[in-house]
């Protein structure tokens, strides 16, 4: 309901805002000599993505602002006035951004190159239930076709491995966009995704040895960490973290907190803590950030913190939590 006013809301501003401004935009930017390409990048780990690789040659902005926690959020009437404007619009896809569609049906830009990062990229199911084999051969019948619905894990980013071709995508998309600088945006890209390479390295050579194999998170944000570095994933809430689970979802949690003799709950920047240490305190864990770096906070952009960073503090807080 308040979506669907808010659609119209915002078509009738763009319609009434970009009939007569796109003229005179285009001319005071070729007058102003800045002919860098403008790029929207939807969430954080796109936006890190492609600052890597376009540095000071492109316009970079984000879409979701910092602090925003990005599932189930939507742009503002005037990000989509201004990305009317844009060359490149980078989104991550696999249902992350609910608002992409919108996007792409209201924007008149027909000079828009739209990437979606995790086009070509092999994707992991989520389940509700780990090891449900019931379901998993219902989902076999699905497997072919759309990738694009509420099924697959939308979370590609936090792969060192799948982000190399997530940053491999925003980097085509750039030289498609400016292909002067093709070179510059060629080698950014290679020291990236070698930096990427060794990340991927560090996690291999500190998860593969570790006591424990349980991380029990927020919401599944984790799966393709679980996935690339044989860790199990219990996530309290699902893909999204708005989805509150139910009373005997959390005794379910509590019990396997007590089997397993689980000593950390993870929780994450963005949400409240509050589920994380109910749980906690019920059998007398503790609570350490895991961060999904869906988007981070001014504070943490301000402190210099990136993806890389953050998915080092990561694996700091895994190597610490799983060795116990
Ligand atoms: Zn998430």
């Amino acid at each position: 309901m308040k979506a669907k006013v808010l659609s119209v809301f915002l078509l009738a501003t763009v319609l009434l805002m970009t009939g007569c401004r796109n003229d005179i935009d285009k001319q005071s930017q070729v007058m102003s000599g800045e002919g860098n390409p403008v790029v929207y990048a939807s969430i954080y780990p796109m936006y890190d993505f492609a600052k890597n690789i376009g540095k000071d040659k492109i316009d970079l902005r984000m879409v979701v602002p910092a602090g925003a926690e990005p599932h189930d959020w939507e742009p503002t009437a005037k990000v989509m006035v201004q990305m009317e404007e844009a060359d490149v619009f980078i989104y991550n896809g696999v249902g992350m951004e609910t608002w992409a569609d919108n996007i792409f049906t209201t924007l008149a830009n027909d000079k828009l190159i739209i990437v979606e990062a995790s086009r070509g990229i092999d994707l992991l199911k989520f389940h509700g239930h780990e090891h449900d084999k019931e379901h998993e051969e219902q989902d076999e019948e699905h497997d072919e076709g759309g990738h694009h619905h509420g099924e697959y894990d939308p979370h590609v980013w936090l792969d060192p491995i799948r982000a190399i071709k997530q940053a491999e995508n925003i980097k085509d998309a750039l030289i498609q966009a400016d292909e002067s600088n093709r070179d510059f945006y060629e080698a950014n890209y290679q020291e990236f995704a070698d930096k990427l390479k060794a990340l991927d390295a560090r996690y291999k050579e500190a998860l593969s040895n570790v006591k424990r194999k349980e991380i029990v998170v927020a919401h599944a944000a984790f799966g393709y960490i679980a996935d690339r570095y044989g860790l199990e994933q219990i996530p309290v809430s699902g893909l999204n973290p708005q989805e509150e689970p139910s009373a005997a979802k959390l005794v379910q949690i509590t019990q396997l907190l007590r089997e397993k003799d689980i000593k950390y709950v993870f929780f994450e920047t963005l949400t409240s803590p509050k589920l994380s240490e109910v749980l906690a305190n019920e059998v007398g864990a503790r609570t350490a950030v895991l961060n999904p770096i869906g988007g981070l906070t001014q504070e943490e952009i301000d402190a210099g913190k990136d993806y890389i960073t953050v998915m080092e503090e990561n694996l700091e807080t895994l190597k610490a939590v799983l060795g116990e």
